[in-house]
């Protein structure tokens, strides 16, 4: 176990420095602890996000496993088999519905979708539990990053020197600005509204999207309670003036809105959470990682919540790094310099193929423009009709073979085994 911190102005050593308590630094913690290193996690307990959910694709459940977080995940989620997708827009063309099968490719689920704060509690519970790390929660006020060495300098003076610092201290991340990695950031002129919903007919396990000329108006599966047998989470992109006037709004109004929009497919609605609202942006980074620092999670990609991708990806990214680093002698410059090299190669590759999709598909959608409506609309078709690239899409889209880190590569159950 770590050495146990003193207060102001002491010096303690680790391996692993985590920066950031968030579900992709306590992510972080495990895995490393869980490949022998002494790992300090250092941040506060996230606060509760409102209505959030996360869609986790199957890599993700496999790592999730790997952790040993995977059966305590399941008893709170809801499986999601299939996701459906409808184009809204009311273009020239009409465009078919789109679904895709975990039966297509073999698979019992696509994923799962669980409420953000339950799968922050299940990670948090196993850092306690695991007496390879030392949870320390205070905020990081500095670094000094050099080639021999990384320390982080808490909020209240204590000093604490690490072989390497694994920085998932969140977008707007002191770590990587005071390694001096550039970032390029954009905005939509969007907001998301999520909140959770009671509805009247079952959903299926399926995750139903309606592409709408605002962006997608997203439910996903919600497992069953006592007195509320069919639920669902609502992820909602629209422009910031309709957010306003929507938060505005009486509740019941709302709620009709929302069936409308759903087009009462799923019957009366409830909303049964607060309501979350998250302004939409975009921010890549030059690299992904720097000297003795690697970035994961939100300090190097963000995007809009189209499709599930953005938790997915922080946990390919600590899976990676873990992969990379595995074997390493993290005091020999050269070899950790080669692995980061890696690391970033990889992180170029995944990062820029999602963050260019999501990016490509939500402009598509705000901006009406013939020719685009077409292309999407052509791209729809055909991955309706042709099974052999319905299939890729889906396997890319749940277990990505451009980077596959070693704790994704086990099916669920032989995880652990191995
Ligand atoms: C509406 C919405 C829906 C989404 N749905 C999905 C989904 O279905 N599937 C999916 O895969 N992804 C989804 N995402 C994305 C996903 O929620 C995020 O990628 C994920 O929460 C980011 O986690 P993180 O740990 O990287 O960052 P954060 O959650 O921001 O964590 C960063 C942490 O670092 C801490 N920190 C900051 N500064 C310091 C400091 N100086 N010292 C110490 N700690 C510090 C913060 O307190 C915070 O706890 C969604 C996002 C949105 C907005």
């Amino acid at each position: 176990m770590t050495e146990h911190s003193a207060p102001d102005g002491a010096m303690t050593k680790t391996d692993i420095l985590v920066a950031g308590a968030g579900s992709t630094g306590l992510a972080a913690a495990l895995a490393f602890a869980r490949s022998g290193a002494k790992t300090t996690l250092v941040g506060r307990i996230p606060p509760p996000l409102p209505g959030r959910t996360v869609a986790l694709f199957e890599a993700s459940v496999r790592f999730l496993d790997a952790l040993g977080a995977l059966e305590r995940v399941k008893a709170l989620a809801c499986p999601v088999e299939a996701i459906r997708m409808i184009d809204d827009t009311d273009q020239l063309f009409p465009v078919p519905e789109l679904t895709l099968r975990a039966s297509e490719v073999d698979l019992p689920a696509l994923g799962v979708n669980v409420s953000n704060d339950e799968l922050v509690g299940v990670l948090l519970d196993l850092v306690r539990a695991q007496p390879e790390i030392e949870l320390i929660e205070a905020d990081i006020a500095d670094y000094e990053l050099n080639g021999a060495g990384a320390a982080a300098i808490l909020a209240d003076g204590r000093r604490i020197e690490a072989d390497f610092i694994v920085a998932a201290d969140g977008r707007n991340s002191r770590a990587r600005a005071v390694a001096g990695i550039d970032v390029k950031e954009w905005t939509y002129p969007q907001v998301a509204l999520t909140m959770m919903l009671r509805h009247e007919f079952p959903h299926d396990n399926m995750s139903t999207e309606w592409h709408t000329r605002s962006g997608p108006f997203t439910l996903v599966p919600l497992p069953a309670r006592e007195d509320a047998p069919h639920r669902s989470s609502l992820v909602w992109l629209m422009s910031v003036a309709d957010a306003r006037r929507r938060l505005a709004k009486p509740r019941e109004e709302l709620e009709y809105e929302i069936e409308d929009y759903a087009k009462s497919e799923f019957g009366a609605m409830k909303v049964e959470s607060d309501i979350g609202q998250f302004r939409m942006g975009g921010m890549q980074v030059s690299q992904h990682a720097k000297g003795r620092l690697a970035l994961v999670g939100e300090t190097c990609h963000v995007f809009p919540p189209i499709g599930a991708q953005g938790l997915n990806l922080s946990l390919r990214d600590v899976a990676d790094l873990e992969d990379c680093l595995a074997s390493v002698d993290l005091r020999n410059e050269r070899e950790l310099s080669r692995a980061l090299a890696r690391y970033d190669r990889h992180r170029h590759a995944d990062i820029g193929f999602r963050t260019n999709g999501v990016d490509v598909l939500n402009r598509s959608l705000i901006i009406p423009y013939l020719p685009v409506d077409l292309f999407r609309g052509a791209s729809f078709i055909a991955v309706a009709t042709l099974g052999p690239l319905r299939r890729a899409v889906i396997r890319e889209g749940v277990l990505p073979h451009l980077v596959l880190p070693r704790l994704m590569r086990k099916p669920a159950g032989e995880a652990r085994a191995g």
